[in-house]
């Protein structure tokens, strides 16, 4: 399969080719048609097989979709990743697509000072990069008005199997209850153990699932 077969737009297919990327990979020719499809989807893919790029690619293709937007009214997409280190190489492979596209990226993540990651929100990004709790605490700085999740129609958790270890079920239930339920959500995880089924059933509408 290659990936105009996956359903890519030819801008889409220039950036690939662009940044050097010629062929999917397994959990990318089967995720990515899937995802563009609208339906909600669960990946089980472990690191290493490309399951980055196989939520974000659908991903810039359905901001691109998008009608004109208000500059600087919030992410489209929100990505939530379980460490700021998994949330800064996503941030960063996300990146180097958007640079090209024309979209603004910003990373938050706790540990550290939240005001940089503030003025980068206010700037304004239409996909947003973050760990769960420090989403939270954007979302309450100075009243709601750094940023919100009104705009957002796309919506990954990433490791998902990662941040249920680490006990980020009730921030991540937060920052779900704060985004339109029209939404359309994609979950990645290494692994699917029986006490995530709750959490997949009360966040994914008849998701389609994919295992590599
Ligand atoms: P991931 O599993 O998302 O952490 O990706 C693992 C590595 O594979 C990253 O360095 C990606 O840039 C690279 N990669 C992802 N998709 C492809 C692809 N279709 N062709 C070549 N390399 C890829």
């Amino acid at each position: 399969k290659t990936f105009a077969q996956c359903g890519l737009n030819l801008k889409m297919m220039n950036v690939l080719k662009k940044l050097d990327y010629s062929k999917p990979t397994s959990i990318q020719a089967q995720a990515i048609p899937a995802i563009m499809s609208g339906r909600d989807v669960i990946g089980i893919a472990k690191t290493g097989s490309g399951k980055t790029l196989a939520f974000l690619l659908p991903m810039f293709r359905h901001i691109l979709d998008q009608p004109e937007l208000e500059e600087g009214d919030g992410p489209i997409a929100v990505i939530l990743a379980p460490t700021r280190e998994l949330a800064m190489q996503t941030y960063k492979e996300a990146n180097k697509f958007a640079k090209v596209l024309g979209l603004r990226v910003a990373c938050t993540y706790g540990g550290v000072g939240i005001s940089e990651q503030i003025a980068d929100l206010k700037r304004g990004a239409e996909i947003v990069v973050c760990t769960p709790g420090r989403m939270i605490d954007v979302l309450a700085a100075n009243s709601g008005k750094v940023t919100n999740l009104r705009r957002v129609t796309y919506l990954v958790l990433d490791e998902a199997d990662r941040m249920f270890d680490k006990g980020f079920e009730p921030q991540i239930m937060k920052v779900v209850n704060n985004i339109r339920p029209d939404k359309q959500t994609v979950l990645f995880s290494a692994t699917f153990p029986r006490h995530m089924e709750a959490l997949a059933r009360k966040v994914l509408d008849k998701p389609v699932e994919i295992l590599v």
